[in-house]
């Protein structure tokens, strides 16, 4: 590690202590950045990077609401605007126990770099709450969003801050949540994406985060003229991202072997069907079950509950020969990795935010396999947005084949972007350089222009 860099992170800790997540996705990208750094000397003068370490503004609000038994609950809300250089802040809004200002503040810097590389004007920001819509009824879920955005409608707009979905957050949520913007406003506006077909929304944002994803690996595998089909491929979790990896990854030809949630997987030696991912659509997204019951429907399949104690997730220790990482931060640690590689997979594509450890990413760069990390492979959801927002601004919906043809077009662009910037900056190959150097460049640039603000 570079004394820049070392330095660098004493005061990220200094002053933000307890935030390991937000500590992790700053040192990933400081390493790349050296790169840059020491060829532009002007970025160093402006403080470019210790500025976009700085959130622009950071939202901290109560969020009380009543719950079925008619008792007081109260939630911590927030949204962290992290950078305003390229547009508007744009980014989801995660629904967890474990959200806290750390873990937002990580996923708001990814969210910069991502943003950029999709092309579109958009800066960066996210946000959410420890809310756990586990268990929880639809009046419940609505009067908890309404809550909350009795709040946050304040510091949002089309022109200022777009928030979008996230883990927790799915087309239930952005509706409640958007209803009472509407109500409060009294103006019907695209300040959220992911909204409902008839009032708004994209065709495809749906799914564009999994698409993207296997395009993203799809592209990768042609630098090798290798493709897609007859693949073995791992994926995790089985919410928004994870069924429309698996979508793809069908119609492509692609076996998929696993999925998960947070109590544990599933293995199917046979292979999930698009038959039975229609099974896991209904299970999670309408009766709000646990992946354990795709075990008990099929019996090619088994299920493992997790073990918190365990080094290890048994989930990336099987034959294949990609993995789609698409539940959450951390899911691959330095022996996961090692498993993987051990297992033969040789493509990594990540459908989720920071899902592998630093250790993790250390050894998938020294093994040379193609590794597409998330601030590039998972930028399709973004994308699509970007989209939903030039179609509201129009208001003017684009065809499902339209949608979709841009979206392969932006990934195939992202992708050629860290290809082209790896190799610019001596690491050919090395996509995780390519992405945090190729969405450097256009904001740091933009600041300069911008002067000290
Ligand atoms: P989702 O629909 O809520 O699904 C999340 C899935 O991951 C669920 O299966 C969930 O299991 C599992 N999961 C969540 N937290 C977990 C944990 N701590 N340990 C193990 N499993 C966990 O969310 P999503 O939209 O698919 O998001 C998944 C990942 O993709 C996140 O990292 C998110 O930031 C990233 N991402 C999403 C988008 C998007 O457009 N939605 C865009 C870019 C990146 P349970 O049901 O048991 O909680």
């Amino acid at each position: 590690m570079s004394d820049y860099i070392q330095d660098l992170m004493i005061e990220v800790k200094a002053k933000n202590p307890s935030q390991p997540e937000f500590h992790q996705a700053v040192e990933e990208v400081a390493e790349s950045l050296i790169l840059v750094l020491d060829r532009h000397p002007e970025y160093r003068a402006a403080k470019i990077l210790e500025r976009i370490i700085e959130p622009e503004r950071v939202i901290m609000f109560r969020v009380p609401w009543v719950d079925d038994q008619g008792e007081v609950q109260v939630n911590r809300g927030f949204r962290i605007e992290m950078n305003s250089a390229i547009g508007p802040y744009k980014g989801g809004l995660r629904f967890h126990p474990s959200v806290n200002l750390g873990i937002l503040k990580f996923l708001a810097f990814e969210q910069v770099f991502k943003n950029s590389l999709t092309t579109l004007p958009m800066g960066g920001g996210k946000g959410g709450s420890d809310f756990d819509p586990k268990g929880k009824n639809d009046n419940e879920v609505m009067r908890f969003c309404q809550s909350f955005m009795n709040e946050l409608y304040r510091h949002i707009g089309p022109n200022t801050d777009v928030p979008a979905g996230d883990i927790g957050v799915g087309g239930r949520e952005i509706g409640y949540l958007f209803g009472q913007y509407k109500k409060l406003r009294n103006e019907f506006t695209g300040v959220l994406t992911g909204k409902g077909l008839n009032w708004g929304g994209s065709l495809i944002r749906p799914e564009a985060t999994g698409f993207g994803a296997v395009y993203f690996a799809a592209e990768m595998l042609k630098t090798r003229k290798d493709t897609l089909e007859g693949k073995k491929c791992l994926v995790s979790g089985s919410g928004n991202v994870a069924q429309f990896t698996t979508e793809k990854l069908l119609e492509l030809g692609a076996r998929v072997l696993t999925l998960s949630d947070s109590s544990g997987y599933i293995y199917d030696e046979e292979g999930i069907t698009a038959e039975k991912l229609e099974f896991v659509k209904e299970l999670k997204n309408v009766r709000r079950g646990r992946i354990k019951e795709y075990a008990e429907k099929y019996s090619s399949a088994v299920y493992e509950s997790v073990d918190a104690t365990a080094d290890h997730s048994p989930l990336w220790d099987h034959k294949a020969d990609c993995a789609f990482p698409s539940a959450t931060q951390n899911e691959i640690n330095g022996k996961d990795a090692q498993n993987l590689l051990n297992n033969g997979v040789f493509v990594v594509s990540e459908g989720a935010n920071m899902p592998t450890n630093l250790e993790g990413v250390k050894l998938f760069l020294s093994e040379g396999i193609l590794y597409g990390p998330g601030k590039a492979a998972n930028a399709g959801g973004v994308a699509v947005s970007g989209l939903e927002m030039t179609q509201n601004t129009m208001r003017l919906p684009w065809t499902r084949e339209e949608v979709d043809q841009r979206l392969q077009q932006i990934m195939k662009s992202i992708h050629e972007t860290c290809k082209v910037v790896a190799e610019r900056f001596g690491t050919p190959g090395n996509y995780v350089n390519g992405a945090n150097i190729g969405g450097f460049l256009k904001v740091a640039d933009a600041m300069i222009d911008q002067g000290i603000v």
